[in-house]
Parts: C-alpha cells; structure tokens; sequence
C-alpha cells in the first residue's frame, strides 16, 4: 500500500484529492494547518482506515517514515487569503518547499508542487505554454504569491539537479468546485453565492478580462496522472480548461444557470489583475493523453447544486 503524503489535504483541491487516493486503495496522511482548510472538507474520510490527519505548518520542519509521494498543496490560493498575511504566505510557499523538499529526499519519496499559472504574471503571450518566462512584479499585492511559488519552482528544480530527487512541477490554472469555502473570495464562488442568495455580483474593472475554469474532477485526474508519471516527467507541466472567457460572460452564465434575479454591479479593478489567462495544455495532452471533459456549463452547474445544498 502507498504511502501519500498531502500538504493543504483540508483545503478546497486537497481535500479531493485525498477522497480519490483513499478510493484507489492508498494510505492517505493529509497535513493542514486549517488556515483555509475546513475539517468539514474531509468529514467523510475522517474516520477511514487508511486517513490520517495531522494538524501541522508546513513552514516547521517535518518528518514520517516510509513515504512514497508527496504532493505539495500547502498554501492558500485565492487572493483575499493570501493577501491577508503576505509574508506568511511567501514563508508557507518557500520554506514549505523547503521542508517538503527535505522530506521526499529522506525518504526517496516523489514530490509534486501544486505551482500555479500566476508565475506567468500578467502574461504577455498568450496563451501561455510552459516555455514562457511570464511578466511578474515583485513587489505588489500579488507577489507574496507570484513569488513565492516562483522560488518554490526554483527549489525544485535545485532539489531534482543537485540530490535527484523525483519532482514534478505542475501549473494549475483557475480550478473550482465544491468544498470552495463560501466567502473564499474567488470569482467563481463569489459569483454563485451571490446570485443563489440574490445580491448583487461584483465585477472587478471593466468584466473584459478573461480566465480560463476547469472543473475540480478534471484536474484532479490530472494531477494522479502526473504523479503517477515516468520519472523524467519533471514539468513545468499547464494543467488547465483552456476555454477562455471574459468575467462579464461569466457572471451572465452564472446569473442563467442560478435562474438569479440578481444585477451585475462594478468594483475597482485591483492592482496586477491579469488581464489575460488561457493555458496552451498542448504538453498535458501529448504526454499524458489528458484533457478536461467537464465543459463549464456542466461544472458550474454541478458547483451551483453543491453550494444551494451546503449553504442554502
Ligand atoms: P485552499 O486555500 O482551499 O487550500 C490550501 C490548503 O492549504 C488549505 O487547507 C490551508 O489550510 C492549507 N495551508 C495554507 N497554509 C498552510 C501552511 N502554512 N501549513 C499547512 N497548511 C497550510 O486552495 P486550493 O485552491 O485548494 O489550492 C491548493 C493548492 O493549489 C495551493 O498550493 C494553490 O496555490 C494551488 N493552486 C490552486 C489553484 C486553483 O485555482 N484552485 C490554481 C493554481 C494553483
Ligand atoms: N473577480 C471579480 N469579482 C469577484 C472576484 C474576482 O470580478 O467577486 C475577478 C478578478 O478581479 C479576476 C478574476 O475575477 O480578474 C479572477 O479572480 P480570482 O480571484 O478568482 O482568480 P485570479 O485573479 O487569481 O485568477
């Protein structure tokens, strides 16, 4: 039986990924710190044979016998929350890395970075494809983030050149889904909370700039097949729906598929908002035959179900 480790096993994608891993027979040992990880998250394998959960920040060393993979999922991801304590988040990203990175090496154990497709910044070319060194500032409200997870790619790439030790480094573009905490400040959740509770949803700037969603099911696929890959398959590898569309269309789908009588409202637009962002999966696709099914009517379809039976 393999051992998994999973940093931010609590949080929105970790907590999926753990379901999947107990279901395919692994022993599954889910590391949170509980920033923007919910135990509600996980209330169903709580109490599984093979689920271990370990209250722990990954930014203090940490060590358990007899590994075989690691993924590396620890930090939160939407900006609001990683705005909230900058630093810690730049500390959760790099000597998370670091520690992780030291642990795989002790244990000759696979490791996967859950990088992001915010090291391409506010992206000059676009789509972008892995070959792009991206437009990032390093002093702004997103660096902590871009940054940070900038320099987590740079320790492993190191960790891989100088002590062999099997990395991969996957990109994730925008992903949601259910188990999205309500008030997670994505656009995704803000949108469908808004229009099932009748408020208005708010568009940051013009709505003319553009995301690209995949829905959570299709990029955990991915991500096992990744792992589960050669051990020259080191990355950076774009994992990612590459639909694109403008936040104005999303809020429209969002207002359609929620039967809303809600109206469209508009903010500010914040500093260093990409305006572009489409992944090129060309690579995910050749190497691993993978590519997102669930298009984004369906997803947000099944999201919007999940949020009306949780919090309706
Ligand atoms: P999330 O905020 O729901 O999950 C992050 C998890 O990490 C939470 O359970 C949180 O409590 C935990 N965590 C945060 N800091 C920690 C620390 N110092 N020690 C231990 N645990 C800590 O976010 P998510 O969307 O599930 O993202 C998971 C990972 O995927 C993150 O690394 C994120 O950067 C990356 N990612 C996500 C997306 C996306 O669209 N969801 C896109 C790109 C990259
Ligand atoms: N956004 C928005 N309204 C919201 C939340 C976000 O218009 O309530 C915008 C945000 O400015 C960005 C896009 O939606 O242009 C995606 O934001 P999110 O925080 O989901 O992800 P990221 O910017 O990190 O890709």
């Amino acid at each position: 039986m393999k051992k998994v480790l999973v940093t931010g096993g609590a949080g929105f994608i970790g907590s999926h990924l753990c379901v999947k891993l107990l279901e395919r027979g692994d022993y599954v040992i889910c590391l949170d710190n509980f920033f923007t990880g919910r135990k509600k998250n996980i209330k169903n394998i709580l109490n599984h044979k093979n689920f271990e959960l370990i209250e722990h920040d990954v930014i203090e060393p940490f060590y358990y016998q007899g590994l075989d993979e690691i993924y590396n999922l620890a930090c939160p991801a939407s900006p609001p929350h990683y705005q909230f304590n900058p630093i810690k988040t730049t500390k959760t990203s790099v000597m998370g890395a670091i520690n992780m990175l030291g642990l795989a090496k002790k244990e000759g154990a696979k490791i996967l970075q859950a990088s992001t497709s915010e090291v391409y910044g506010d992206p000059k070319v676009h789509p972008q494809a892995e070959e792009y060194f991206g437009n990032v500032n390093t002093m702004g409200p997103r660096s902590c983030y871009d940054e940070g997870k900038r320099c987590a790619e740079t320790l492993f790439y190191d960790y891989y050149k100088e002590h062999k030790v099997p990395i991969k480094i996957m990109r994730i573009f925008n992903t949601y889904g259910p188990n999205m905490l309500p008030d997670d400040g994505r656009v995704v959740s803000n949108f469908l909370i808004q229009a099932l509770r009748g408020n208005d949803l708010t568009i940051y700037g013009n709505g003319n700039q553009t995301r690209s969603f995949c829905f959570i099911s299709d990029l955990i696929e991915g991500m096992i097949k990744f792992m589960e890959s050669s051990h020259d398959q080191i990355g950076p590898i774009n994992f990612g729906n590459p639909y694109e569309i403008s936040i104005k269309k999303l809020a429209e789908l969002v207002i359609q598929e929620t039967k809303s009588a809600s109206k469209i409202i508009y903010k500010d637009l914040p500093q260093d908002d990409p305006l572009q962002r489409m992944p090129d999966i060309t690579l995910a696709k050749k190497l691993f035959n993978w590519s997102p099914k669930i298009s984004l009517e369906q997803g947000l379809s099944l999201t919007s179900k999940w949020f009306q039976q949780t919090y309706g």
